[in-house]
C-alpha cells in the first residue's frame, strides 16, 4: 500500500475518476480487477448490501464476501444469510463472530442489555459484537467495499465513492454512494435479489434485533436503530464520517 502524501494522491485520482459515477458494475469491475483477493465487501446483509452482493456474485464470486454475525440478529437476517448462501452458491462469503471471552466479560460485569443504560455502554457492546471481529476481517486487505448511501443520514451526507480509511489504514469504497432508495429497491425487483423480510414491515435499516425497530411513515432512513440516542450519533462505529470522531458517533 501506498503511504503519506503519496496514499493522499492516489484516493484523489480514484475519487475524481469515479466522482459522480452510478454505474456500480463499472466501479466494481475495476476494484475487483484492480485489487484481487486484497479487497473485501463488508455485507450487513441490508438491502443495499444485497445489490452489491448481486454485482460481486455476477463479476467476481471469488471476491471476500463477509458478515458479522453480533449474536443478537433478528431471526430474519438469519434465514436471509441462508437463503444467500442458496441463492449465489458461487459466492465466497463468510462469517465472523464476535471473541467469546469479550462478550462474556462484558455480559458478567454489565448485563445483557447494557446498551440500553448509556451510550458508553452501546459503544463498548458494538466494538466487541461489530468492531474487533471487523478489524479481523479486515486485516491483510488494502480496501473494502461498503453499501453506503449520501442520504441514509447526517453522518454520511459527505462521504465520497472512494476514500482513505484512516482507522483501519486502507481504502474504502463506497459504489452506492449516489443512488437513492428508489434506485436499491427498483434494483432488487428486477433482478429478484433475495432481501430481508423485515423491509416488508418498515423496518429500513436493519441491524441487531434490540437496537432496531419499524420506522414510522415519514421517518428517516436510520430512524430505527438505536431511537433513544441522539439522531446525529446513529453509527456503530464500522463507519467514521469527516466531521466525527472512531466512537463519538458509535
Ligand atoms: S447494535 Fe446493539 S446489540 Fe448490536 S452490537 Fe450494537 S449495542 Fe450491541
Amino acid at each position: 500500500m501506498k503511504t503519506g502524501t503519496s496514499m493522499k494522491k492516489y484516493v484523489d485520482r480514484l475519487s475524481q475518476r469515479f466522482h459522480g459515477s452510478r454505474d456500480v458494475h463499472v466501479v466494481l469491475d475495476y476494484f475487483l480487477n484492480h485489487f484481487g483477493h486484497k479487497v473485501g465487501f463488508a455485507s450487513s446483509m441490508g438491502a443495499e448490501d444485497q445489490v452489491l452482493t448481486d454485482f460481486i456474485a455476477k463479476i467476481n464470486p471469488q471476491t471476500k464476501v463477509f458478515t458479522l454475525d453480533t449474536g443478537r440478529l433478528p431471526e430474519e437476517t438469519y434465514e436471509l444469510i441462508d437463503q444467500t448462501r442458496s441463492r449465489y452458491s458461487e459466492l465466497n462469503l463468510q462469517i465472523y463472530f464476535p471473541r467469546h471471552e469479550n462478550i462474556e466479560k462484558m455480559v458478567a460485569e454489565k448485563g445483557l442489555n447494557l446498551f440500553y443504560e448509556s451510550i458508553e455502554n452501546r459503544k463498548l457492546c458494538c466494538y466487541y459484537r461489530k468492531v474487533e471481529p471487523l478489524q479481523r476481517a479486515l486485516s491483510g486487505l488494502d480496501g473494502w467495499i461498503t453499501g453506503l448511501r449520501r442520504e441514509q443520514s447526517v453522518t454520511r451526507w459527505q462521504t465520497r465513492l472512494v476514500e482513505f480509511d484512516e482507522d483501519n489504514g486502507i481504502l474504502k469504497i463506497n459504489p452506492l454512494i449516489y443512488w437513492t432508495e428508489d434506485d436499491v429497491w427498483k434494483y432488487i425487483r428486477q433482478n429478484r435479489v433475495p432481501y430481508n423480510k423485515l423491509h416488508n414491515a418498515n423496518y429500513s435499516s436493519i441491524g441487531c434485533a434490540p437496537c432496531t425497530r419499524a420506522v414510522p411513515k415519514g421517518g428517516s432512513v436510520r430512524d430505527g436503530r438505536w431511537w433513544w440516542e441522539n439522531s446525529g450519533h446513529k453509527e456503530c462505529g464500522l463507519h467514521r464520517s469527516n466531521r466525527e470522531v472512531f466512537f463519538e458517533e458509535a
